[in-house]
């Protein structure tokens, strides 16, 4: 299968590092006009600047906007008036007792890991059923489904994603525009490789070890028993957004190394 994205244009939030820029640079290369987006300029042209590296000739913009609130999203909806692929990958995380998490920090969490989606969604979804093409991507998790009794507040994030993922793909029923959600499992970015430094270091291991032993002991439904790689879970995301997966909406997609254990 031949993934040709040409003439299309694909916005990743959140894309200056781990699977974000894992599925702009997968974009890339399937000839999407990628636009990368995370909090700074900085990072935003270090991931250009590794893109184009990649991918010659590849054709890229980039925006720096946080997107925990409405101003943030505002300031890429502004910049990027236009998307033909939209994937809501912006996604805060890590694990804290239940009884230390207070109200701000629940909105803050609800607002960067559903509302960011919610309001690109509602400024995109127009354009892409006016040219009947489109694809929203919602990269959930498996957490969405197996609450983690160690980050109940990032769980909920993404069960209710997978709600507006739902919502939104039967709001474009009939149109040749897709919406789904793709469920990583475990993977090594550069948000986990941060988290698990700390418990490498201590026990006197690699990351990827540690990494190994997170699956294990906090994830032992894994059948791939280790971490993915961020590339492994774009795979799914290109595909997800490439036209020959135009039966594939309101979907739920699993690339969580089988943590779910469910038979579909
Ligand atoms: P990461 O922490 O490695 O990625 C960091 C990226 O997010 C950077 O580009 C950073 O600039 C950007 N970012 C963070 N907050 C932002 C904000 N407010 N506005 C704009 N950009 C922001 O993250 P990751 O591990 O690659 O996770 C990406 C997504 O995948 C998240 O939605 C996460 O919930 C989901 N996910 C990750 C895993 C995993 O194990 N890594 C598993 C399941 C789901």
């Amino acid at each position: 299968m031949q993934i040709d994205l040409s003439g299309k244009t694909a916005l990743v939030t959140a894309s200056t590092s781990g699977i974000g820029f894992a599925i702009a640079n997968g974009l890339a290369r399937a000839g999407a006009a990628v636009v990368i987006n995370g909090r700074s300029q900085d990072t935003v042209d270090k991931a250009l600047a590794a893109i184009a590296a990649d991918v010659p000739g590849a054709v890229l913009s980039g925006i720096a906007a946080d997107l925990s609130d409405a101003a943030g999203a505002a300031r890429l909806t502004d910049a990027v008036p236009k998307a033909d692929i939209l994937v809501n990958n912006a996604g805060i995380y890590g694990p804290k007792p239940f009884f230390r998490i207070d109200d701000d920090e629940w909105e803050h969490y609800f607002q960067t890991n559903v509302m960011s989606g919610v309001r690109l969604s509602r400024f995109y979804l127009p354009g892409m059923l006016d040219r009947n093409w489109g694809r929203i991507v919602f990269i959930s998790s498996e957490s969405a489904l197996n609450i983690p009794a160690e980050m109940i507040h990032y769980g909920v994030t993404k069960t209710a994603q997978l709600a507006v993922a739902g919502g939104l793909a039967k709001l474009a029923a009939g149109s040749g525009v897709t919406v789904n959600s793709v469920l990583p499992g475990p993977t090594l970015s550069d948000g986990v490789r941060a988290m698990l430094k700390g418990s490498a270091e201590e026990a006197g291991i690699s990351i990827e070890e540690a990494g190994a032993d997170f699956v294990r002991t906090q994830r032992s439904t894994s059948i791939l028993q280790r971490l993915a790689t961020p590339e492994e879970v774009a795979n799914l995301v290109i595909y997800t957004c490439s036209t020959q997966a135009s039966a594939t909406t309101g979907a739920a997609l699993r690339v969580d190394g089988g943590v779910v254990n469910s038979i579909v």
